[in-house]
Formats: C-alpha cells, structure tokens, sequence
C-alpha cells in the first residue's frame, strides 16, 4: 500500500493547477480566434447605391410618419388623406360627449376617420374609443403631477 506524502500531494496540486491553466488558456485562445472571425465578418460591405437607398427608405418613413394623424374618437392613427375635419358642432362630435382625445384637434377641427363619421351617427360607437374608455393612442391627458412621464414611466 502506498502513502501519499506530503511531497506528493503538492506535486499533484500543482499538475491540477497547471492542467486547468491549461484548459483555461485553450478557452481564451478558441474565444479570441472567433471573436476575431466575428470581427472580420461584421457590417459586410455596401455600396454607395445601398446606402443612399436605405437612407432615401429612412427619410420617406420618416415623412410618411409625419403625414398621420389621430382620430379624436377611436385613436387610430391614420394617413391625413383618410382622415375627416369635422366641427365642433358636427352630430359626430357631439355623440361623443365631449369624450374625445385632444391629439386629433386641429385648430378649430377635430379628425374623425371614416369609420367613426359614419358610425357614430347611427349611434354605434367604436370599440376602441374614448367615449367607451378605450383610448388607443398615447396622448392622454395626465394630472399635473405626472405630466413629466417618460414613455417607460406610463
Ligand atoms: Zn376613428
């Protein structure tokens, strides 16, 4: 029978040392090699031509966007070509009772899409509107205290 000595045990401690040194640096050799190829692949190259096409795509979302508006009653957000201004003394409006979302106020007007001018009058209110609760959109009118809200926060 063999008795390890105390020599031994240091020995055999050292060579586990070195093995998962070993080990160690054969992981952070594998990972620099495919951080490297990783590098060399990423953002391929594009052409001019690409370029100015995906910034003309950006600047045409970006106008398109811009060209929207809400409807004072369901919220939707909608081309400005499919929106409706309509007074304030419009039988629309007025079925609304004043529950309306101030986003799609324009000056004097107020936007309604098709739907709602031509469902409201025949006293069928939209699903999702701010009569019936069910405001869809992001303007909502805080109290005071919480007007400073970022979009996280609400
Ligand atoms: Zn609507």
């Amino acid at each position: 029978m063999y008795i390890q000595t105390e020599g031994d045990q240091t020995h055999q401690a050292r060579r586990e040392m070195q093995d998962v040194t070993h080990r160690s640096l054969g992981f952070l050799h594998r990972e620099n090699i495919n951080r490297i190829k990783a590098s060399n692949s990423f953002f391929p190259f594009m052409s001019t031509a690409q370029i100015r096409a995906a910034v003309t795509q950006f600047a045409e979302s970006v106008e398109d966007t811009s060209k929207r508006a809400p409807c004072a009653s369901c919220g939707r957000l909608l081309s400005i070509t499919d929106i409706h201004a309509v007074g304030k003394s419009n039988c629309s409006l007025r079925l609304l009772g004043g529950e309306v979302d101030h986003c799609g106020r324009q000056g004097n007007t107020w936007n309604l899409c098709s739907k709602c001018l031509t469902s409201l009058p025949q006293n069928s209110m939209p699903n999702f509107s701010a009569k019936n609760l069910v405001n869809v959109t992001v303007c909502l009118h805080y109290p005071s205290i919480l007007e400073d809200l970022t979009p996280v926060e609400e």
